[in-house]
C-alpha cells in the first residue's frame, strides 16, 4: 500500500496538469469496463486504487473536523447550500470552528482540481469553480426535510412524485453545494483509509455531484439511513416509482460513471 500512497502523493502535487475533465468519449472502453466491475464491489479495495498520502490524510482529518463544526454552527439545512467563501468567513468568525489553515485550503483545492478520472470516476465535472455560490432565490426549502430543491424541473418533479406516491415518499438529499459535497467526500475518504478510488465508487467527488445542478435522492419514510442502501430497492416506494415509467435513474446497474448502483438517485439535469 505504501507504493500507492507515494504515487497518489506525487499525483496530487501535480494537480495543475490534471485540472481539465475528460470528455466522456475520451475514456477508453476498457477503463469503463474496469470501473463497472469495481463499482459492483464498491466497498472493496483494489490493487490499483489511488490513495492520498499519510501527510494528506492527517490534514484531511483536520479539514473534516473543522467542516463538521461548521455544519453544526450554520445548521444542517444551510450547510447544504453554503459556498466556500462564506464557509471561510464563518470559520474565521467563530472560534468554535476556527479558521481554515493555508495547508487545509491547499488540500481542498487539490482535491477539487485533481482529475477524478485518475482514480476511476468518469462523471462530468458540473461545478467548475471551487467558490461557486447557489442563489437563494433559485431554490426552495422542502419542509420537514432539511433539504432544498431548485425551482423549476427539480421542484416540479418532486411535487408530482409526492402527489402520485404520497407522503411515504421523502426527500433524503437535494441540492448540495461544492462545500457540502466536499464534506461528504472527505468523510468517505477518511472512512476508506485514504482510498480515493473506493470513496468515489459510492460518492461523487466535489464538483462532480449532479446534486449541484438538480438531481435529488428520495427514500421511503421510516427506512432511515437504509434509504441509501440496496434495501431501498425492496421498498414499495421504489416499486411504485419504477412503475411510473417516466423516472430516470442517474446511476443504474453497470453505469459508465464508475459509480455503484443507486436506486434512490433521481436524474433531473438532462444536459449532462
Ligand atoms: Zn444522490
Amino acid at each position: 500500500m505504501s507504493g500507492d500512497l507515494f504515487a497518489a502523493s506525487q499525483r496530487l502535487k501535480d494537480i495543475s496538469n490534471h485540472s481539465k475533465p475528460l470528455a466522456s468519449n475520451d475514456i477508453p472502453d476498457s477503463a469503463i469496463k474496469d470501473a463497472v466491475r469495481k463499482a459492483e464491489n464498491f466497498e472493496h479495495d483494489f490493487e490499483d486504487d489511488i490513495y492520498i498520502s499519510a501527510k494528506q490524510s492527517r490534514l484531511l482529518s483536520s479539514v473534516l473536523a473543522r467542516m463538521t463544526r461548521l455544519q453544526r454552527t450554520v445548521g444542517y439545512g444551510n450547510f447544504n447550500l453554503i459556498d466556500l467563501d462564506t464557509a471561510r468567513r464563518y470559520a474565521r468568525h467563530y472560534t468554535r470552528i476556527g479558521a481554515f489553515t493555508r495547508h487545509e485550503i491547499t488540500l481542498i483545492e487539490a482535491l477539487f482540481e485533481f482529475d477524478a478520472s485518475n482514480y476511476g470516476f468518469f462523471g462530468r465535472k458540473v461545478s467548475t469553480t471551487l467558490t461557486e455560490a447557489i442563489k437563494r432565490k433559485d431554490v426552495k426549502k422542502i419542509s420537514g426535510s432539511g433539504h432544498y430543491l431548485y425551482q423549476g424541473d427539480a421542484l416540479e418533479l418532486y411535487k408530482k412524485l409526492r402527489k402520485q406516491l404520497g407522503d411515504d415518499l421523502i426527500l433524503t438529499s437535494g441540492i448540495r453545494s461544492v462545500v457540502k459535497q466536499l464534506h461528504l467526500f472527505i468523510a468517505k475518504v477518511e472512512k476508506t483509509g485514504g482510498n480515493l478510488s473506493r470513496a468515489a465508487r459510492s460518492l461523487a467527488p466535489p464538483g462532480h455531484s449532479f446534486h449541484g445542478i438538480g438531481d435529488f435522492d428520495i427514500g421511503q419514510r421510516g427506512l432511515g439511513a437504509a434509504n441509501f442502501t440496496n434495501s431501498f430497492a425492496q421498498t414499495e416506494i421504489y416499486k411504485q416509482l419504477t412503475d411510473l415509467g417516466y423516472i430516470s435513474m442517474r446511476y443504474p446497474v453497470a453505469n459508465p460513471y464508475g459509480v455503484r448502483h443507486e436506486p434512490w438517485h433521481i436524474k433531473v439535469a438532462t444536459n449532462v
